[in-house]
């Protein structure tokens, strides 16, 4: 069942948040990806509504004109009981720094393939660059329409350039300008979408593929069994691992960073991205699940727990103007923080007082009177943070991010 994302701002809910960013190369389908995720998720056509005495209102026309997805640093859905905040990761090398911080304020990330041309060499920098932030990631093979479209070709060139154990958890139904559907190969069952048709239609998987599914089920439990102990003892006791196992075990291995999950579709014709919701949800890490943060304070290294209860740090990530005011995108590390309440910028050295509290949902901004450890929000009233700034706690200072070059506010008005 689908909830609805302002039913999740309360502080219990910090394992249902996902804190996502899409990684590819230029083309391979990034933004087409995030259009769909955004649509599955019904983020862009629920409008107006108000939930739990949140309020919600239009973007000005203006800025809805422009679109704007294209210049939210962050958006936030919700799917299957969890919120998705959707974190904009900027495709361009040049924007080293930017990369880096955003890399720095997700969890986990979706790495996006073309189906014909495989890891292209954007693909294999920004993987390096989430290595070394340590992004857990499950990948995404785009395109499967086109012609030449091959998942093998691809999940090799993966297996061969990036060096994770690929844990391929579907096969493709069709090919080329004939993909309709994917067989789900932890639960053996298929998922076909008809022309048009906006959600998969679930059934047994079909008779012709029975043989080919059950060889690359075997594959999946076998490179599940090589390095995961638990797996290997079912794979060993038992003629088939159970589903429940290999769920367990692709989420250790995602999360520890030995393996990637490949799921594959055609984001273009809406293919493949809900089964990709859903492995997001089960594969990548909540705030809870990723090491504490550290930061320094008056010179001593300090850890933050992502604990609502702890002193509130945050970290500026995005600053932009627009009409709506100027808007900073925090990520929030450990506490929690109050609209009207008043932090610290420890780079800036000053106090501040936050006004508004929003979230993002692509086309229009809710208000929430609070953000918790492990959320990700856009504040309107800060003066001085800039990209990089950290807000804290007034009594409890810490620098999480050693002042550099300022990096520029944005301008979208
Ligand atoms: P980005 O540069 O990574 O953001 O890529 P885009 O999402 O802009 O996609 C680049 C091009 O590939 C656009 O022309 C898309 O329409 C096209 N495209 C994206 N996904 C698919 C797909 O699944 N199949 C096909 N055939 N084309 C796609």
């Amino acid at each position: 069942m689908r909830t609805n994302i302002t039913n999740l701002t309360n502080v219990n809910t910090l394992a249902a948040v996902r804190n996502l960013g899409i990684l590819a190369h230029v083309d391979a389908g990034k933004t087409t990806v995030t259009e769909r995720i955004l649509y599955a998720t019904g983020t862009t056509h629920k409008r107006g509504e108000v939930h739990d005495g949140t309020t919600v209102t239009d973007f000005d026309s203006q800025e809805r004109d422009r679109g704007i997805t294209i210049f939210a640093a962050a958006v936030s859905c919700a799917w299957d009981g969890h919120r998705i905040n959707l974190i904009d990761t900027p495709g361009h090398v040049d924007f080293a720094d930017e990369v880096e911080r955003s890399l720095r304020v997700l969890d986990g990330a979706v790495a996006v393939f073309d189906a014909v041309a495989g890891v292209e060499p954007q693909s294999e920098s920004v993987w390096r660059q989430a290595d070394r932030h340590g992004v857990p990631r499950i990948a995404f093979v785009n395109k499967l329409d086109r012609a030449g479209a091959d998942l093998d070709t691809a999940v090799a060139s993966i297996r061969e350039r990036l060096h994770p154990a690929p844990l391929v958890v579907q096969l493709p139904i069709g090919a080329e300008d004939g993909f309709r559907g994917v067989v789900d190969l932890v639960r053996m069952r298929a998922l076909v979408w008809a022309d048009g048709a906006e959600t998969a239609a679930e059934g047994p998987v079909p008779e012709e593929l029975l043989d080919e599914a059950h060889r690359r089920r075997r594959l999946l439990e076998e490179a599940v069994a090589e390095l995961h102990a638990g797996a290997l003892e079912e794979f060993c006791a038992r003629s088939e691992v159970s589903a429940e196992t290999l769920v367990a075990a692709l989420r250790e291995l995602t999360r520890s960073g030995e393996g990637v999950v490949v799921l594959c579709g055609s984001a273009y014709r809406n293919r493949g991205v809900e089964p990709l919701l859903d492995a997001v949800v089960a594969y990548l890490p909540s705030p809870l699940d990723v090491p504490a943060v550290r930061g320094l304070r008056d010179g001593v290294d300090e850890e933050r727990p992502a604990d609502p209860s702890a002193p509130f740090a945050a970290l500026a990530f995005k600053v932009s103007a627009t009409p709506t005011g100027r808007l900073t995108y925090l990520r929030v590390y450990s506490g929690t923080i109050e609209k009207g309440g008043v932090v610290f910028d420890a780079v800036a050295r000053r106090t501040e007082r936050i006004g508004r509290i929003l979230r993002v949902q692509a086309d229009r901004h809710a208000h929430v009177d609070r953000a918790v450890a492990g959320d990700i929000v856009a504040v309107v009233g800060l003066k001085s943070a800039r990209p990089g700034s950290t807000l804290c706690a007034p009594d409890a200072p810490l620098v999480l991010e050693p002042p550099s070059v300022a990096d520029p506010v944005v301008s979208v008005a």
